[in-house]
């Protein structure tokens, strides 16, 4: 198992994991794993519903453990590491890592095979990524709808593609659980994000929030209303809140 160098500084928060990192301490990150690495990095993004679904399930809780960088994706976990532990953590969204992510590539020569979403959405968030940062490679791309038996023939097509990043869009915990099963074949990427929904918001197929919402922390409310039937994951949300007020009273007495 490899040994992560910033393991020390990673914080536990309720049942998930997160690393203390700004947008731009994130990505220098990437680039290192990028330029210095010589085995595959796994980026995942820690929000409220990660935590829900880490109940209960020891192998995506290992899979986290084990992550080389996890993001402070979500307000909720932003104010919980504040609640808690009192340190001052500022949001780093998985979508825009990974745009950011896009442009350093467009710039230092990285390429980028995008695996996930339907096949449309796909198509059109790749082609939108090399319009929006002109010089990117797509080296390669698939939906996220391939059966077992066909992914031997994906993970060559993605080593023969000769991409340093993957960007895993099966949404969670899909994703993380393909790293867990597939990652050790990857034999030329370097880092892999999972990016849960973002090709959709790339394509244009699902408005992101105004930046005023993301702004005081209400994404979460304008994708529920934009999307009601979201309701059923958002209930991971007052699950969240209510764990991280018990283990408040609970370090206060
Ligand atoms: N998806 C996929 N393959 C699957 C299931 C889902 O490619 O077998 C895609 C789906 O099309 C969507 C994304 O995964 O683009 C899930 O987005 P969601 O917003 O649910 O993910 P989250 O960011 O919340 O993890």
């Amino acid at each position: 198992m490899h040994e992560n160098p910033h393991k020390h500084s990673r914080l536990k928060i309720v049942n998930i994991w997160v690393d203390p990192v700004n947008m731009r301490q994130a990505l220098y990150r990437v680039h290192d794993f990028l330029e210095r690495g010589d085995r595959l990095h796994t980026v995942l993004s820690a929000n409220p519903e990660k935590s829900f679904l880490l109940r209960g399930d020891e192998l995506l809780c290992r899979i986290f453990q084990n992550a080389d960088l996890i993001l402070p994706d979500g307000i909720g976990i932003v104010l919980a590491a504040r609640i808690l532990l009192g340190v001052r953590l500022t949001r780093v969204p998985g979508c825009e890592l990974m745009q950011n992510i896009c442009e350093m590539s467009a710039c230092r020569g990285h390429s980028i095979f995008l695996f996930g979403a339907q096949e449309e959405v796909n198509e059109k968030a790749a082609q939108t990524l090399e319009e929006r940062y002109p010089g990117l490679r797509i080296a390669g791309r698939c939906h996220g709808y391939v059966p077992e038996d066909e992914m031997d023939e994906l993970i060559a097509k993605i080593n023969e593609s000769g991409a340093g990043i993957l960007l895993l869009a099966l949404g969670s915990p899909k994703q993380e659980k393909w790293i867990a099963r597939y990652g050790s074949r990857l034999d030329k990427v370097r880092v892999c994000q999972g990016t849960g929904g973002t090709l959709d918001v790339i394509a244009g197929a699902v408005k992101r929030a105004p930046d005023a919402w993301c702004r005081i922390g209400l994404e979460w409310l304008y994708r529920l209303m934009n999307n009601p039937s979201r309701i059923k994951r958002q209930k991971a949300l007052p699950a969240f809140a209510w764990r991280v007020f018990r283990e408040k009273i609970r370090a206060s007495l």
